[in-house]
């Protein structure tokens, strides 16, 4: 039993129809080996990533990284969400590969930064723990893969719910 959160793994194999591709995973460790379905070649894992910078009691701004790029190894967008009334103290940073469109990215920002405004104060990475839920690798693959679909739909649901 183990903690898992979202990462994708990437094929680097040029040779492989699938290079470059992103397979969706939930991790259980940050340290992890994707090898690529198709060519049995190790990839490379792209983790999401949270922390918090800045001093101070109050979160006031919120950054979400995404449209990762794996050829570049880098986020080609950031959607910032700050709130402007007070003077900056704690920014909130989040960077995923599941990300990929803005729209998407400023309203998880908007959320994130509602939700630590309007809650205590948290560590790094706490409020995405309210939202794992857990996996067993050693499960038959037909039930793994059921109980990831359903993560999937909670994880997309509890984004509406903290929007909300
Ligand atoms: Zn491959």
């Amino acid at each position: 039993m183990s903690r898992l959160r979202w990462c994708i793994g990437y094929c680097l194999n040029d040779k492989c129809h699938s290079c470059f591709k992103g397979a969706f995973l939930l991790n259980p460790e940050t340290e992890f080996q994707f090898i690529c379905g198709d060519c049995d070649v190790a990839g490379y894992v792209e983790h999401e990533k949270h922390k918090t910078t800045g001093a101070g009691e109050i979160y006031t701004e919120c950054r979400v990284s995404f449209n990762y790029n794996p050829e570049e190894r880098k986020y080609r967008g950031e959607a910032i969400i700050r709130r402007e009334d007070i003077m900056p103290e704690l920014i909130y940073k989040m960077s995923s590969p599941v990300v990929k469109g803005e729209s998407r990215a400023l309203k998880l920002a908007e959320g994130l930064l509602s939700h630590l405004t309007n809650g205590p104060k948290i560590q790094n990475g706490a409020i995405i723990e309210a939202h794992e839920k857990t996996l067993y690798w050693d499960d038959p693959r037909s039930l793994y893969l059921i109980n990831l679909g359903k993560i999937g739909k909670q994880w997309e649901n509890s984004q509406k719910k903290v929007k909300d």
